[in-house]
């Protein structure tokens, strides 16, 4: 982060911290694509047992995680469900049809959550006219969706329908520690309905790079084959493997703080009359907050870039939407200084 700046563009946008960079400097590593690098191994232990799989695989990315993925339980013609506001969807280049040559369904529902009865009603017969109904993704926490947590109910009620239809079930789990932390329960248990799952560490953990997918042993080797193919496989990984290995262990716990950060943030700007919590999320659940200005009458991009002007960042997602993310490196003090920012800023281009 530039000195004095308050970025709440994005989680993305932390810095390893002195001792993330000492952990990484002091690592151990091999070459990771021949399994050589003890420090992946490490990694790749530590995330399956965090879990709850068998086996787990360290990439560059979340958006490769879910492409392999799709890759690895789709063929081309199959079709998959997701929100239409979820990063699979939206955000990464219709990566899905081009990649796999698989038809996404967007499907409707508030706070970024589809229900069971919603997947259910999309569902295709079995026909030779129809695309293949093949899988479904949860996002957990809801990105658009205003860091909404998805209940182990909802995931249960959409693991049903999925059993019951032969779909394969993967959990786009680039917040899932968030998750965990905010409904306290074990990663494990949240992993425990889905064929797939990941974890960024590039969010809220503050690692510079990577993203762990896991999974039966079975679905980890057929996803090493695309990584190969798709020049994900890496050399000595272990200087980023010792990034998320540091963040396992000191910056799980601490997402609590961001979460406290970011309704902090809420209950200041709420006091500014005609911003409103984006989508008709009834509270701030994580460290996401998705404002909707509409009622305010002011445009997104204008308050942001006054804001910027000011040295915060936020993120614009519509007219009237604008998105603020907490994470390690923003603390109480800037939070509410961003949150002042923004009210007042609000306030004076409603004039
Ligand atoms: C950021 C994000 C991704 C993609 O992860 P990258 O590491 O940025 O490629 C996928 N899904 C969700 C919900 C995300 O927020």
């Amino acid at each position: 982060m530039q000195e004095g700046r308050i970025n709440l563009s994005s989680d993305t946008q932390t810095r390893p911290t002195a001792a993330m960079r000492r952990a990484m400097a002091e690592a151990e590593v091999g070459d990771e694509q021949l399994g050589l690098d003890p420090t992946v191994t490490q990694l790749c232990r530590r995330a399956a047992a965090l879990l709850g799989q068998e086996a787990a695989v360290l990439l560059p990315s979340g958006t490769m995680c879910n492409v392999i993925s799709v890759l690895v339980h789709c063929r081309p013609g199959d079709e998959l469900y997701a929100h239409h506001t979820a990063h699979v969807v939206s955000f990464e280049g219709g990566g899905a049809a081009v990649f796999a040559g698989v038809q996404s369904r967007p499907l409707e529902g508030g706070r970024g959550i589809f229900t069971a009865e919603t997947l259910r009603g999309v569902l295709r017969p079995v026909s030779r006219y129809a695309p293949c109904s093949r899988l479904a993704v949860i996002e957990q926490t809801t990105n658009l969706g205003g860091g909404t947590v998805w209940s182990e109910a909802e995931i249960a009620a959409v693991a049903t329908v999925a059993g019951e239809h032969g779909l394969r079930l993967h959990l786009d789990g680039a917040r899932l520690l968030n998750a965990a932390v905010a409904l306290g329960v074990e990663p494990r248990r949240l992993c425990a309905p889905f064929d797939s799952v990941w974890i960024d560490l590039s969010k809220g953990l503050g690692c510079p790079v990577g993203a762990v997918l896991a999974g039966p042993a079975s679905f980890i080797e057929a996803a090493w084959g695309w990584k190969q193919r798709l020049g994900g496989s890496m050399r000595q990984a272990g200087v980023l493997a010792a990034a998320g290995l540091h963040a396992l262990t000191h910056h799980v716990e601490r997402l609590a703080d961001d979460h406290a950060n970011a309704r902090r943030f809420w209950e200041i700007v709420r006091r500014c009359p005609g911003v409103e919590l984006a989508g008709g999320v009834p509270s701030v659940e994580s460290n996401i907050v998705c404002l909707d200005l509409a009622g305010s009458g002011v445009p997104a991009q204008a308050v942001a870039d006054r804001l910027e002007q000011r040295g915060v960042n936020v993120g614009v997602f519509g007219e009237h939407l604008l998105r603020a993310v907490t994470h390690l490196g923003v603390g109480r003090a800037q939070v509410e200084k961003a949150a002042a920012a923004l009210a007042e800023t609000v306030e004076e281009l409603g004039r």
